[in-house]
């Protein structure tokens, strides 16, 4: 991918872990690596398409002088992520605050942390079958579209399936959505919670009906195994109301784990149901 690369801004601030750095300030360089597709505003030779460089440092000075963070971790990550949300073209940054002066009684010549922070590619199965099912949906992504940190890329349709899982309950209307986040999985399972108690989720009954249910399917083509998160979820192959609404949006995202697109994982549920 493209990028634009600012090195060595030189931002004088007050960061620091000691109190005298705080108050006396010090100097920071700071180099980012923008990555972004720049091909329209080349061949267009049109600003309003690429980056304006120039408004990104001043954005990096200005946060800079706007908060005193104690570690130029925080400092780092804060300045990432704000870029990102701030710069739309922009879908991934490569950071680095260098402390030339950091106070450690000894000579060197810089200290820095370097981070890379980027948009991730996240598929979410969002289900309702109690009240306005339609309206606690659409309710479920307007709050996903109101965090700063995601952004709804797609949303299929929805579709009205009957309850797996033994359970008699009334049907349950499903989607999926495709959004960006800037979030870690974690740090996303703990927005969709925040949303579904926003909406009143009442957890009674395992797989049991429910206001709204929104699961993470996908996130990137990565694999993860906790004691909170299973990634890519495990009941993807199995479900026809995850798959169907799935391919609207997604056919060819490949399975991480069985190498097999959404379309083939649908196929072969429905090959299975016969
Ligand atoms: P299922 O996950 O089989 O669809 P459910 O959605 O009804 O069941 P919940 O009660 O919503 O289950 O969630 C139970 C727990 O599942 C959550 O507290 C969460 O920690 C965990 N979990 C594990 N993997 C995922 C994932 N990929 N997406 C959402 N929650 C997950
Ligand atoms: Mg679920
Ligand atoms: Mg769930």
């Amino acid at each position: 991918m493209d990028q634009i690369k600012i090195t060595n801004l030189e931002v004088f601030s007050h960061h620091g872990v000691y109190k005298e750095e705080n108050v006396l300030g010090q100097k920071f360089l700071v180099s980012a690596a923008l990555y972004a597709d720049l091909s329209e505003a080349s061949g267009r030779d049109d600003l309003s398409k690429s980056v304006d460089y120039g408004k990104v440092c001043h954005f990096i000075k200005d946060e800079m002088e706007k908060y005193t963070f104690k570690l130029i971790e925080t400092l780092t990550e804060h300045l990432a992520r704000k870029i990102l949300i701030n710069f739309p073209v922009i879908e991934k940054i490569q950071l680095e605050v260098k402390k030339p002066w950091a106070p450690i009684l000894l000579p060197l010549e810089t200290v820095s942390v370097v981070m890379e922070r980027k948009w991730h590619r996240v598929y979410l199965s969002i289900g309702s079958n109690l009240g306005d099912k339609e309206n606690n949906l659409n309710t479920a992504i307007e709050l996903l579209k109101a965090d700063d940190l995601c952004r709804v890329a797609s949303i299929s349709s929805f579709i009205l399936t009957a309850p797996v899982g033994g359970v008699e309950q009334d049907d349950f209307l499903n989607g999926a959505l495709e959004i960006k986040t800037i979030r870690t999985p974690e740090e996303l399972l703990k927005l969709i919670q925040e949303i579904e108690n926003k909406l009143k989720r009442v957890r009674t009954i395992n797989w049991g009906p429910r206001i709204i249910d929104l699961d993470i399917l996908y996130y990137d083509q990565e694999v993860i195994k906790t004691e909170t998160l299973t990634i890519p979820h495990p009941e993807i192959i199995n479900r026809e109301f995850v798959l169907k609404p799935m391919c609207e949006i997604a056919a060819d995202l490949n399975h991480p784990i069985y190498g097999k697109n959404v379309y083939q994982l649908y196929q072969e549920l429905l090959n299975k149901k016969i």
